[in-house]
């Protein structure tokens, strides 16, 4: 299996190059050649475990590692870092189920792909036989960074740059990564949001004098964010394996549909459903459900996709986004796999922030449904949930609620269906215990943790103990222009 960039048909590489590179030239994006099928029977797929169901997975996309390689990165990966065995267990509550990916390190879904990006990366490095220390540049809206600081610190051969920004994550977001530990991590806070962010990091990407000068330095970039496909594979795995629960439990019959909504920001979450489903795994809608900064909703309800508009801080700041790269995926699949077609749209969207598709490429988009959550509908049904059986959800898992809540009214479709639960509600405590009684908004953080525990039943999470009394290791704050010197500074450039 080859993967193709979605902006020149003539770039091609093999799974561990796309993996290395993480991002193609021209600021495209790698997409598999064509999605494979599951080759493994319902009676098969209710009874593997979460690694088993990693591999059958897995092995069909990164088509150049050996049985003996992958397996090796999915037991390095899911292992105790996880608090539970089932690595990423259903909770049914109401009518629905949550899906809990935030059972790693950093209590947050990116967990799931970023503690085996670095096992593929370091494989992909010693098949591809190169010589360089592997930098990983990184923007994150707040809980990438932190997951892809876990993954990468200490890990030989690496060093990973992380650059957040400044007023745009939550306190305790911020206090775990400029807490990591490791001598190969740098956490940088910008003045400027994550889109400027993002962008910054992308140019650096494709800057060739760059890549040069790092280059005699003996280094190369590569990418931890969601682009790479070494994140996006890994992401499939969880909703096989939960439908593979669901068969398991009897919840569902073989082959019966189910509905799966995801709290959406960069794309990459839902993206990789949207895999799910072309791999054969019986998905009906694709739910993509945004917080106030509703770009995503706005493209699906009009077939534009128009990032012109105000940047809103919200309580579910990871999916605060206005340009949701992974997107380019989904466009370039719906324009007939034509990179022509894509680049003209994303030259657009660089040029004019915005673009417009045809209306034969928004009719391939009927599997997806997209609304939105505003503020207060989202504290509501924190407090709603909590109310009706004492399971309390966090700030983004609410807004996929809250929308699955609209489409269930609007549409009367009853289907079985998964919320896919991207943060433990530990990481945004503020947010979920006020949204539940406006009293605990005076109580300074880390007793709101304790009440969360308290209130909720559920132990306080190790990631959130250990930064409690940790020291802060990392104190460099940049304007956007300056990210590019901060880089050469940290590389000793
Ligand atoms: C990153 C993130 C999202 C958005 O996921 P995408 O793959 O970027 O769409 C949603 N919720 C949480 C908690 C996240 O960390």
């Amino acid at each position: 299996m080859l993967y193709v960039s979605t902006r020149n048909a003539e770039e091609k590489v093999s799974a561990s190059q796309a993996i290395l590179k993480g991002l193609a030239g021209q600021g495209g994006l790698f997409v598999p050649e064509q999605i494979p099928k599951l080759d493994c029977s319902a009676e098969q797929l209710m009874n593997l475990t979460y690694q088993e169901t990693a591999y059958e997975v897995m092995k069909l996309f990164l088509t150049d590692f050996t049985e003996e390689e992958l397996k090796k990165c999915i037991q390095s990966a899911y292992d105790e870092k996880f608090d539970t065995e089932e690595i990423a267990p259903l909770v049914k509550s109401e009518d629905v189920h949550f899906l809990e990916l935030f059972h790693g390190a950093t209590i947050a879904f990116k967990d799931m792909a970023l503690s085996i990006l670095p096992h593929l990366l370091i494989t992909s490095a010693r098949k591809n036989h190169v010589k360089n220390d592997i930098v990983i540049l990184t923007a994150t809206s707040g809980d990438t960074g932190k997951a892809a600081l876990a993954g990468f610190a200490d890990v030989e051969g690496t060093k990973i740059i992380v650059f957040y920004p400044k007023d745009g994550v939550s306190p305790i977001q911020e206090k775990q990564m400029v807490t990591q530990k490791g001598d190969n991590t740098f956490v940088v806070g910008i003045n400027g949001n994550f889109d400027q962010a993002q962008t910054g990091v992308k140019q650096m990407f494709s800057d060739e004098r760059l890549a040069q000068e790092m280059e005699a330095a003996g280094y190369q970039f590569s990418s931890a964010n969601s682009i790479n496909i070494g994140r996006l594979v890994p992401q499939i795995v969880y909703y096989v394996y939960a439908y593979g629960r669901m068969l398991k439990s009897g919840e569902i019959a073989k082959g019966e549909k189910i509905n799966v909504v995801v709290p959406t920001g960069n794309f990459g979450n839902i993206l990789a459903a949207f895999y799910a489903k072309n791999m054969g795994l019986p998905i009906g809608k694709l739910i993509c459900a945004s917080n106030e900064n509703k770009v995503l909703y706005d493209f699906f309800a009009t077939g534009t996709y128009d990032r012109n508009r105000e940047f809103i801080l919200t309580s579910s700041p990871s999916m605060d986004i206005l340009i949701s790269s992974n997107l380019e995926r989904l466009i370039y699949r719906i324009a007939g796999d034509d990179a022509k077609k894509n680049q003209s749209l994303m030259k657009a969207l660089q040029e004019e922030g915005k673009y417009e598709i045809t209306p034969e490429m928004r009719e391939e988009l009927a599997e997806f449904y997209g609304n939105y959550a505003s503020e207060a509908e989202t504290a509501e049904v924190i407090k709603e949930i909590y109310g009706q059986d004492g399971y309390v959800i966090d700030t983004h898992t609410a807004v996929a609620a809250a929308v699955y809540r609209k489409y269930r009214k609007e549409t009367g479709d009853t289907a079985k269906t998964v919320i896919a639960s991207t943060a433990s509600p530990f990481k945004f405590t503020r947010s979920v215990m006020t949204a539940i009684d406006e009293k605990y908004d005076s109580q300074p953080d880390f007793q709101l943790v304790d009440e969360l525990s308290a209130l909720s039943g559920v132990k306080v999470p190790r990631a959130i103990e250990e930064i409690r009394t940790a020291p802060v290791r990392h104190e460099t704050v940049c304007e956007v222009e300056e990210m590019q010197s901060v880089v050469k500074k940290f590389l000793k450039m």
